[in-house]
């Protein structure tokens, strides 16, 4: 192993790629910072109870893929696998529900820790960015969540993706379909893990992605079946509201989803261009969460959209976005008095809100002009030993190639100017 590798399921975010992906975590929150939500970080690590209690003991995530750890003080703690029961924690402890402004509506953006196999699209180190809607049960706000969503890929450029949607039922139909389905599964041919999965998360089973499994459960019971008269017609309005605005989406029966709190309206948008880490990103609605970690009734919806998977689909797509060079001004000195006279300019310009940068080290001329060329910036300053007798820089346009000499005093207010 080279001394310069990072761990196994894991990789650096640098410079030019970089770039793309605070762009995708920008495109993702704008609609939401324009909808009310309000931004809120947790700590990467919450005590491991809070995850086996808020994400499931018989979840993937919890028994399997979770980063746990005792601290020298004998806490259990766990990275975060995910976002949702975090917020709702904190948003608990910090009484935000109480303000009296339901629905509390954040979100957020990190980095989150899962313990996988490590493939395309699938990391143990990975990013998010998520919204939650706290304590208001109404199908317009599982409805926004996702008008929301599909807004931001649109904004991207994205346009091969798709929107599963579902409804999980409550807690008064779902255990009925629950046993159900359970008499059904238990009659078919699985292995071993598979039969325990029957008797503790038996919906996660129709999540297999085993063929030989897919095949045996084609006629396995549909929850749609099932759903009482409330949750039908919750579900009803919520995909009315998404046809009205325009949204697209596939009604998909067997979507599940990894997490056990989902109730009623769960969804996913998948990307084709992603091969078998399709799901970009995906949630729902999980109003019994906020009782199930020992808080009030808050019946809530949120999701989460995966930042590396959306990259990739973007690079799929082949979608490039369009980055303004993050540089507008590149100075280039010529000797010692023109380095400290235009690194001068460089802090005048930078106080000013203009983009600049500065040919650092002493290069000569056509090393300091490669580099100008790369950082991308609209115009150059450059000026030497003669220039400065004469009291001006020359201000080259890297577009034009156009060059004129400027008095130095007004350098700067002209670039402001040029650069509107
Ligand atoms: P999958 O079925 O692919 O394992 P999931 O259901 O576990 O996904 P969620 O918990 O819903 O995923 O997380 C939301 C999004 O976060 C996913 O759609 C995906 O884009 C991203 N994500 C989840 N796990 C990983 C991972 N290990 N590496 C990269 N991205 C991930
Ligand atoms: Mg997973």
């Amino acid at each position: 192993m080279s001394t310069f590798q990072a761990p196994k399921g894991t990789y650096d975010l640098t410079p030019p790629r970089s770039a793309t992906f605070l762009a995708v975590r920008e495109a993702i929150s704008a609609p939401l910072r324009d909808s009310g939500y309000g931004y809120i970080e947790t700590p990467g690590f919450e005590n491991v109870e809070l995850f086996a209690r808020g994400v499931g003991e018989s979840t993937d995530i919890v028994t399997k893929e979770m980063y746990t750890l005792t601290t020298k003080g004998g806490d259990q703690l766990a990275l975060r696998p995910e976002g949702t029961a975090s917020v709702l924690r904190a948003a608990l402890e910090a009484n935000l529900h109480k303000a009296g402004n339901l629905p509390v509506k954040l979100w957020y953006s990190g980095s989150y820790y899962r313990y996988e196999r490590p493939q395309a699209g699938r990391y143990r180190h990975f990013s998010q960015v998520g919204a939650e809607a706290i304590g208001t049960e109404d199908p317009a706000l599982d409805a926004e969540l996702i008008i929301l969503a599909d807004q931001a890929y649109r904004s991207l450029g994205l346009r091969q993706f798709r929107i599963l949607l579902n409804s999980l039922g409550d807690k008064e139909c779902r255990p009925v379909y629950r046993e159900a389905l359970q008499t059904f599964l238990r009659d078919l041919d699985l292995d071993e893990e598979t039969r325990r999965r029957i008797e503790i998360n038996p919906l996660r089973v129709l999540d297999d992605k085993r063929a030989d499994v897919q095949k045996q459960l084609t006629d396995a019971p549909k929850l749609r079946d099932y759903l009482c008269d409330a949750c039908k017609a919750y579900h009803e309005e919520v995909r009315a509201l998404l046809t009205a605005a325009g949204v697209v989406f596939e009604d998909d029966e067997k979507l599940v989803r990894g997490l056990d709190y989902y109730t009623r309206t769960t969804f996913e948008f998948v990307h084709d261009g992603l091969g078998s880490q399709s799901a970009v990103g995906g949630g729902g609605r999980y109003d019994g969460l906020s009782e199930m970690i020992g808080g009030p009734e808050l019946p809530s919806v949120g999701w989460a959209l995966g930042v590396d998977r959306t990259v990739l689909a973007l690079e799929a797509e082949g979608v490039e976005l369009d980055l303004p060079a993050t540089t507008s001004v590149y100075a280039v000195p010529l000797g010692e008095e023109a380095r400290r006279v235009l690194f001068g300019v460089v802090t005048e310009l930078r106080r000013a809100g203009i983009a600049a940068d500065f040919a650092f080290g002493g290069r000569g001329l056509k090393g300091a002009m490669k580099s100008a060329n790369r950082s991308g910036a609209r115009y150059t300053l450059v000026a030497g030993e003669r220039d400065l007798a004469e009291g001006v820089v020359q201000l080259k346009d890297m577009e034009s190639g156009e060059q004129s000499a400027v008095p130095l005093a007004e350098a700067a207010a002209e670039l402001a100017k040029r650069l509107g």
